[in-house]
Formats: structure tokens, C-alpha cells, sequence
């Protein structure tokens, strides 16, 4: 049985954060009985990308610092980190360390934010398809790890909870690797599992506060949603969380790789749900991409792609109009087929992979995932 912790909190008060954060602690049974004193922690958060924390992409600040003093003061030491997307330097993470209100932790609190950008190979004997991985470096400078993600809707994957946010332990542009090697979306989320099932968090919190809804992870809309959820397992958290917001779960890939793979019971009977009850939150109109029409497509014969691509699949538009010409696109491209031309990008659809990580990373929004007409009819 796995414990999945529900409490209310409205608003990024400082005070209020962390009485929520205090009686999930509690409803799970305490801090003992998943980490101790002296031990050194890793606070994976979401630092996607260079975003203010009211935009609602990344894990608020406040909510990772109420859990880090939690922590600090129950006798561990806190790392915080993540490898965001696009290019890890130390020019990144110092521009997202501020843009996202963590270098401002690291001055109230004692808590040591990473400068690591190395990667390691790790073997992962039960990982279902990946045997062996590249982690990041400062995985290996901490004794547990702690999921703490932030609710959002994803272009590919539909939701991004508590598993997607592991994805963060693979350094930099190796994520876009992993993207092009699996890009149908059922290897790709039971890669996801594998990553979050050798990164083994002990504890999982998800920030849902406000949470992003539509075109996320970071081109959708924050929406108010009030909850913390917090369990000992993030396969179950994600569970509970896209029932909270009106998701069927197993319409989520990374939940239905995780039942397969056996992290989850079929019937979802192994959740005991603690604190407030689901019902508490009455949200029936979350707006979640609709990626039956991704799925559906990657099932196809290859040459029933090919000859329905423009009828059918969805594909990355972009806006010129909108577009600043950083490039982030065209370097986080897994396939490579933007090409910059007067400082504009232009994607060969031909090779796209329909990863959505161009739109994902597109610091101006001026990027949209365009579903064609067809394809909404056949998939409705
Ligand atoms: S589409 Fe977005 S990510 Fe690509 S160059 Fe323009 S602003 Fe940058
Ligand atoms: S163009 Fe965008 S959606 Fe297509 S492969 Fe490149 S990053 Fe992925």
C-alpha cells in the first residue's frame, strides 16, 4: 500500500506553504521513516527553463524553500537541483537560478544549490529498456533524492507529475538523444520510468498551488488549483494528482508504462489516499492536450505516416511573428531539422520526431503544436 497525501493551500505565503508541506510530512508518517539526520538530500525540482516563478513552469520557490527548511531543520543537508532543458552551463543555471526565484532561497536558507554539469554512466539492471543510462554528476554527492515537481500539462505525454520529473537527472542535450532514439511516445515514457525508477526518490512532493494548464510544460496557462500533494511513491502521486484535476490516469503514458511495468496496482487498489479527500477539489474543466492523436500515429505502419503526415499528425508550428531568433529551438532540436535563415526557424517535417521539445523551450511562446482537423475527428 502507498500513501498519497492531499492537503489545501491557496496562496505562495511563506507560512502557509509550509504548514501545507508540514501536514503532508505528517500524514505520511514523518521524516523518519524516510530520510535522517546528517544525511544529504536532493531536492529535484523543475527548472525547465528561465521563467518567472508566476508563470507557473517551474517549481515555485517558495514551495522548495519550506520543504529544504523542513529538512534543514530535521538535521539534513539540502542540494538543490536539476539539469533544465536546452544546454547545461553554468551560464544557464546561474540565468534560472534567478529567473526563478532559487538564488533568493540560497540567501535565506543554508541550503547549496548545484553547480555540477558533469554526467556519469550508470548501469540500471531493471530498467525495462534502458540497461544503462548518463545521470547527472551530483546525483552521486547525495544519499536520498526527493521528486519535488510542479503540476502541468505536457504536448507529448499529456501530464508532467512526479515520474517526468526524473527526466532532469539526464544532463543537458542528452535528453534530446533520448527523444530521438525513442521517439514513440510508448519506448519514450517507459524510458521516463526507467529514468524515475533508478533515480528511486524516497519521498515525492508535487507543487499544485498553481499548476499550468493548456499548452504546458511551459507555453500553457497557470491555473489555480490549491493543492500539495506529497506520497512515498511517484508513481502513485501521479495517480491521485490527474484525478484531482479531472485527467483519466491511465490516459497519461508514464501511468500506464508504470502499471505495466508492475510499480502500480491494476485497479489503482493499492492507494490510500490521507489528509483531505479528492473530492475536495470539484476541477471538471482542466485544459489537457489531447494526445490520442501523438499515440495514434506512432502506432501506424511507417508508410501510413508517411503518406498521412499532413492530414493527420500533429507538427510544430512557428510563429515568425512572435519569435526573438535565440536558436534555443534549433539546438534542442533531437533530429536537427530546424535550420536557422535570417534568424528565423524553419523545421523539415519530413524528420520531425514530434517531440514538442522546440515548443517546450521556446522562451516567447512562438512556438504552437497545430492538430489538424482530421485528426481531431478521428481521435474525438
Ligand atoms: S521559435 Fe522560439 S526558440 Fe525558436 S528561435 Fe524563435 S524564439 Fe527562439
Ligand atoms: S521540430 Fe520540434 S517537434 Fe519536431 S523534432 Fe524538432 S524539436 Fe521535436
Amino acid at each position: 500500500m502507498k500513501k498519497v497525501s492531499l492537503e489545501k493551500c491557496t496562496s505562495y505565503q511563506y507560512d502557509a506553504v509550509r504548514e501545507s508541506i508540514r501536514k503532508t510530512i505528517s500524514n505520511l508518517g514523518g521524516l523518519s521513516l524516510y530520510v535522517q539526520p546528517g544525511e544529504r538530500v536532493l531536492l529535484k525540482v523543475n527548472l525547465l527553463m528561465k521563467k518567472r516563478p508566476e508563470e507557473a513552469t517551474t517549481t515555485h520557490p517558495v514551495f522548495v524553500q519550506a520543504l529544504a527548511d523542513e529538512l534543514l531543520d530535521y538535521g539534513c543537508h539540502v542540494l538543490i537541483g536539476d539539469s533544465p532543458g536546452g544546454p547545461f552551463t553554468e551560464g544557464a543555471l546561474r540565468g534560472i537560478y534567478k529567473v526563478c526565484g532559487y538564488e533568493a532561497i540560497a540567501e535565506i536558507s543554508d541550503v547549496t544549490l548545484n553547480w555540477k554539469l558533469g554526467g556519469v554512466q550508470v548501469k540500471h539492471e531493471h530498467g525495462v529498456i534502458l540497461k544503462q543510462l548518463t545521470v547527472v554528476e551530483f546525483l552521486k554527492d547525495v544519499d536520498k533524492v526527493i521528486s519535488v515537481s510542479k503540476l502541468k500539462t505536457h504536448g507529448m505525454m499529456k501530464f508532467t507529475g512526479a515520474v517526468k520529473n526524473m527526466f532532469g537527472i539526464i544532463p543537458g542535450l542528452l535528453k534530446a538523444e533520448y527523444h530521438f532514439k525513442m521517439p514513440e511516445v510508448k519506448d519514450f515514457s517507459q524510458m521516463l520510468v526507467d529514468v524515475c525508477s533508478y533515480a528511486d526518490p524516497v519521498l515525492s512532493f508535487m507543487d499544485g498551488i498553481v499548476g499550468m494548464e493548456g499548452a504546458g510544460p511551459s507555453g500553457g496557462d497557470p491555473r489555480e488549483i490549491g493543492v500539495v500533494i506529497g506520497s512515498d511513491s511517484p508513481y502513485h502521486l501521479d495517480v491521485i494528482a490527474t484525478q484531482v484535476i479531472g485527467i483519466e490516469p491511465l490516459s497519461v503514458p508514464t501511468i500506464a508504462r508504470s502499471m505495466e511495468t508492475g510499480f502500480l496496482d491494476g485497479n489503482f487498489n493499492d492507494i490510500e489516499v490521507v489528509g483531505l479527500p479528492i473530492d475536495t477539489w470539484c476541477i471538471s474543466d482542466f485544459k489537457a492536450p489531447n494526445i490520442r492523436s501523438v499515440e495514434f500515429l506512432s502506432r501506424m505502419p511507417r508508410l501510413v505516416k508517411r503518406l498521412g503526415d499532413k492530414a493527420v499528425r500533429p507538427r510544430p508550428v512557428f510563429m515568425h511573428s512572435k519569435c526573438v531568433g535565440c536558436g534555443d529551438c534549433a539546438e534542442a532540436c533531437p533530429p536537427h531539422v530546424i535550420e536557422m535563415r535570417g534568424n528565423k526557424p524553419y523545421v523539415n517535417l519530413d524528420g520531425c520526431i514530434r517531440c514538442f521539445c522546440c515548443q517546450e523551450l521556446c522562451p516567447a511562446l512562438a512556438v504552437e503544436i497545430k492538430r489538424p482537423w482530421m485528426m481531431k475527428w478521428l481521435t474525438r
